[in-house]
């Protein structure tokens, strides 16, 4: 019989649930509300009905999964498979996740952190495919991030290692949601452009931006990247800012993992080839010259369903490494 790997993509939002062969190619998939407010024996119950429903409509049953893999926010213990606590599902404490769903669908289950399970998935079928070392950001509300050394995810002592977003690259500098100062995540998430183009037209600065503040009380990312497109100035500076405190932590991390290929992928790249060639010009420009030539800086190819794919992907790695004994 064919293999059937489910990848659970659980968000503060959205239940994101994807059915994948053993290629990994998706057959089907489906999202519902995660009302995370109803706790989570609710929640893990409607995941499990969603399951159910997806697998019932495209012929198949539970009894078809070989494995599921589930993506979601830290800090958890992910190879305890317990949820530690959740920031936006405040009433997800100590969850045993991985056991609650196994109960329920009668396959194994595996789960890492959101940005992990992207970072594997575009490590296994995206843009990072065949690199054997590779880093990823992923530039959202927040910066996550995913570091893959010799084709293992790296978790580090207490599995929360890859908090990219909070590399310090401005010592003092803007304070960051996590109370350090000068991460990149302060910078260059696709909220901190926004904020600082905000603050940037706010203080008086020339833009086509203040037009859009005016109207809509607020600037977004998506407004930077399409002035920037239209030639604004203050849009082209906001964006340098982005691609160059990017292009400063890849250098760190370059130094640290020496990757391959390091790997953009969030809302942010939306901004397409201009974003892309500054963090490549920064990049070039701060370096040391002996580490410029082997590492290659891309965009992520997976877009929205990372999060299923790398979980689908993710079970089936578990699997492949005898991590659980195929039911
Ligand atoms: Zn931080």
């Amino acid at each position: 019989m064919n293999e059937i790997f489910i990848g659970i993509d659980l968000g503060g939002t959205n239940i994101k649930i994807g059915c994948f062969d053993s290629e990994l190619k998706l057959i089907c998939k489906t999202a519902v509300a995660t009302e995370a407010d109803m706790g989570p024996d609710v929640v893990i119950d409607k995941m499990a009905q969603t399951v159910e429903k997806l697998l019932d409509d495209s012929g198949l049953s539970l009894q078809d999964i070989t494995a599921v893999g589930i993506g979601t926010p830290g800090p958890a213990k992910y190879s305890e498979g317990v949820i530690i606590k959740s920031t936006n599902m405040p009433k997800f404490k100590n969850v045993p996740i991985c056991r609650m769903l196994n109960e329920k669908l009668g396959a194994p289950v595996v789960f890492d952190n959101d940005a992990n399970v992207a970072c594997w998935g575009e490590y296994v079928v995206g843009a990072g495919k065949g690199a054997g070392d590779m880093v990823f950001f992923t530039l959202g509300t927040g910066i996550g991030g995913g570091v893959i050394s010799n084709g293992k995810l790296v978790h580090g002592c207490d599995e929360n290692a890859a908090e990219l977003g909070h590399i310090i690259i401005y010592p003092d500098g803007r304070r960051c949601n996590c109370g350090q100062k000068g991460c990149v995540e302060a910078y260059a998430s696709a909220d901190a452009t926004a904020k600082r183009a905000t603050e940037a037209v706010e203080a008086g600065n020339e833009s086509s931006l203040k037009k859009v503040l005016d109207e809509k009380g607020k600037i977004t990312s998506k407004d930077v990247y399409e002035h920037l497109a239209a030639g604004d100035e203050l849009a082209r500076e906001i964006t340098d800012g982005t691609a160059k405190a990017l292009a400063l932590t890849c250098i760190s991390m370059l130094h640290i993992t020496e990757p391959k290929r390091i790997v953009f992928a969030g809302g942010m790249i939306a901004a397409g080839e201009p974003l892309l060639a500054r963090i490549k010009d920064f990049f070039n420009e701060y370096i040391w010259t002996l580490k410029k030539e082997p590492v290659e800086i891309c965009f992520a190819t997976l877009g929205e369903d990372a999060g299923i794919i790398g979980a689908a992907a993710l079970a089936k790695q578990a699997r492949d490494e005898g991590k659980y004994k195929s039911g």
